[in-house]
């Protein structure tokens, strides 16, 4: 008997139904060619792409987790919760996302329009075309800007036009904390705080957002996030322990030219952090059928 082999999860990623590059079958053959076990696919406020993703996933024999990633206002501050494993039929799960598809829409025509008027004229139809069926967010802006020649690059578009105080920037109440972490979890799904550094919160409030995060019911945070350097992954690891949460493990992969991390990189959970899918009796035999066909 050999040992098993570590499964490699990766459980936070983007599809075309948001901003990612790759359509969800697109991202499923990605996720198989980068030798990954589990994906999940956590579009922002959709879960409109997971039949494809599943159909593709078991074609392929690869460990498929339907997610979300949800906005969420606390305190004024924009934060990301990610959903795993949720039931993408549960009523008000659905009915919480279409609220927020709809703010969405009125966001981006209200940018558009903040936009005008520092000349930047006729976006609004690009934008809701580059979007497609998908989510219309602040990265598709950020394309069609860049592609007029506007800013350097979509880093530099957030910089100038995208961002607080920034003339495209549309101030924005998404669900509450508490809300969402409910629509997660009455879905069946594990609610994860998502890339929990890059909110440049203080020590002070992070642990105070830990706190309330976890007392409303969430259950992870990520510890491993794709751009999180060896300092970020050490303090939210120890987030974690202080508040014993579980340790999640995500890409946040968009797309392979916009400088987001490369798929199912991530290094090891630290051996002191439960990993989320501790949680998943089954989590081993996901996508047991590893390795499909090549490609
Ligand atoms: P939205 O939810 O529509 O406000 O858009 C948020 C998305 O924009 C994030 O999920 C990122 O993918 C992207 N984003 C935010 N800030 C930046 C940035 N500074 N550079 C590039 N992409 C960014
Ligand atoms: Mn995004
Ligand atoms: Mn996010
Ligand atoms: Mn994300």
């Amino acid at each position: 008997m050999s040992a098993a082999i570590a499964r490699v999860f990766d459980l936070h990623a983007h599809s075309t139904y948001s901003d990612g590059a790759y359509s969800p079958r697109g991202l499923i053959e990605r996720a198989v060619a980068a030798g990954i076990h589990v994906i999940a696919l956590t579009d922002h406020d959709t879960m409109a792409g997971h039949q494809q993703a599943e159909e593709a996933a078991r074609e392929l024999g690869v460990g498929f987790l339907p997610g979300v990633e949800i906005s969420v206002t606390w305190q004024g501050k924009t934060l990301h919760l990610v959903g795993l494993r949720v039931d993408s039929g549960h009523p008000p799960l659905r009915a919480g996302l279409e609220g927020l598809a709809l703010h969405r829409q009125q966001r981006a025509f209200e940018m558009a329009q903040r936009l005008e008027k520092v000349g930047v004229i006729g976006i609004y139809d690009e934008v809701l075309s580059l979007a497609g069926q998908g989510m219309v967010t602040r990265t598709h802006f950020a394309h069609c800007l860049a592609r007029r020649g506007l800013a350097a690059d979509v880093r530099d578009v957030f910089n100038r036009y995208l961002t607080p105080g920034k003339p495209g920037y549309v101030h924005s109440t998404w669900a509450g904390l508490e809300t969402a972490i409910a629509w997660i979890r009455g879905a069946g799904g594990v609610a994860v705080l998502a890339h929990p550094i890059r909110y440049k919160l203080t020590g002070s409030w992070l642990r105070r957002l830990a706190l309330e995060f976890k007392d409303f019911g969430g259950q992870a945070i990520e510890v491993l996030s794709g751009q999180a350097s060896p300092g970020d992954v050490q303090a939210s690891a120890q987030l974690a322990k202080r508040f014993d949460l579980l340790g999640s493990c995500g890409s946040d992969f968009h797309g392979p030219d916009q400088g987001w991390p490369k798929l199912g990189r991530l290094p090891p959970m630290p051996k002191d952090v439960t990993p989320v899918w501790s949680l998943w009796p089954d989590a081993e035999a996901l996508g047991s059928t590893f390795p499909p066909a090549a490609f």
